[in-house]
């Protein structure tokens, strides 16, 4: 460990991180002024080999990915937020909702996790989203589901009149394994305010999530960055949910949202944030949320090639095959779709670390050595 770090040491060109040097160096919590440090720092490749530090501690040369499938309900959505290209009115010509056998359609038995996230649809029931999971339960018996967002649960307890406990009991009892991370956007009220000021506040999110890891449900948390947020937004993001994970924990992964602007209600305010910036948001993700096992590099968003350097910013997760995606592909997104096992393989091969295929709980499925 001495050696790795006094050649960071060597190579580093920004005096400010060596006290930050120690602290990774005896495994010591950084502070908010410490992730502000990082997030203003030029010196990006100090930055990077701190995270690849950390994380190869704790995984090796090991990274993550599933088989999986996202499946996305309906793009109908009782509200609108300003960053969204998904969520639509009933009456727009794009509004589509999916039958039970265009579900069943999407899916096959090699499929290790099932992503199911969706809009807020203004007339389904909640039994329409319990016969959703049980349907794919029944028929996909081996496959996880991780399902709904904490805006989604939020909704479900409106339509229910229930509490936040029971909505998440019920789902479990009919095959929910996992929540996902979305709805986190930028926790910060200011933030949030300007770009999805109808949705559910932070605190609620927070709550949402604490309730689910109290009650044994793992959950993520994902970020929505690189629009028009300051550095602080982004580690204030972090200091919340690390404080989450302290109080109740159960999070499986962070996984760092690149914004879309194409088609979104916030095309002409995006400011530019070099790629330098993606890199640094992810390697203080592993850095600071030192009660997270996972960050992930999502190609999604990324990009399959940044993605891959984002594996030496201290991620240790790839997603997934996914095969189809909605919700950030109506933002732009250029990624392309349809991914196998063996191009994840590749991908994590050829970036220089060993592919760990998994489930949606990080059981290890395959090791391709
Ligand atoms: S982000 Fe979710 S809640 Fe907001 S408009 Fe889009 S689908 Fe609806």
């Amino acid at each position: 460990m001495e050696r790795i770090l006094a050649d960071v040491e060597k190579l580093c060109f920004d005096k400010e991180l060596f006290p930050i040097m120690e602290k990774v160096e005896k495994g010591e919590r950084l502070t908010f002024d410490d992730g502000m440090t990082i997030m203003g720092t030029e010196d990006l490749n100090t930055v990077g080999m701190l995270a690849d530090y950390v994380k190869r501690q704790r995984v090796g040369d090991k990274v993550y990915f599933v088989v999986n499938r996202h499946v996305n309900p309906s793009n109908i959505c009782a509200i609108s937020c300003r960053f969204c290209a998904f969520g639509v009115t009933k009456k727009s010509p794009n509004a589509y909702e999916l039958s039970h056998e265009q579900i069943l359609s999407m899916l096959s038995d090699d499929i290790r996790e099932v992503h199911i996230v969706g809009g807020l649809h203004p007339d389904w029931k909640f039994e329409h989203y319990l016969d959703i999971i049980k349907l794919v339960k029944t028929n996909f018996p081996q496959t996880h589901i991780k399902a709904f967002t904490a805006v989604e649960i939020d909704w479900f307890t409106e339509l229910t009149g229930k509490d936040i406990e029971w909505v998440l009991q019920t789902l479990r009892e009919n095959g929910l394994d996992a929540l996902t991370g979305g709805g986190a956007e930028i926790l910060h009220p200011g933030i949030r305010k300007k770009i999805c000021a109808p949705k559910t506040v932070a605190t609620r999110w927070e709550e949402i999530h604490t309730i689910a890891h109290s009650i044994g449900i793992p959950t993520n948390a994902t970020i929505l960055y690189g629009h028009i947020e300051e550095l602080f937004h982004v580690v204030d993001h972090l200091d919340r949910l690390r404080n989450v994970e302290d109080e109740s924990p159960g999070f499986l992964a962070f996984i760092p949202i690149l914004f879309q602007p194409e088609n979104t209600g916030m095309k002409k305010e995006v400011k530019f944030f070099a790629g330098s910036y993606d890199l640094k948001v992810h390697a203080l993700a592993r850095l600071y949320l030192d009660n997270f096992p996972h960050i992930k590099s999502y190609w999604i968003t990324l990009g399959e090639k940044m993605a891959q350097i984002a594996l030496h910013y201290g991620c240790s997760d790839a997603d997934g095959t996914i095969m189809r995606e909605k919700i950030i592909h109506d933002a732009g997104a250029q990624s392309e779709l349809g991914h196998t096992r063996d191009f994840m393989i590749n991908m994590i091969k050829n970036a220089g670390f060993i592919p760990v295929e998994r489930d949606a709980l990080y059981n290890e499925v395959q090791v391709y050595n």
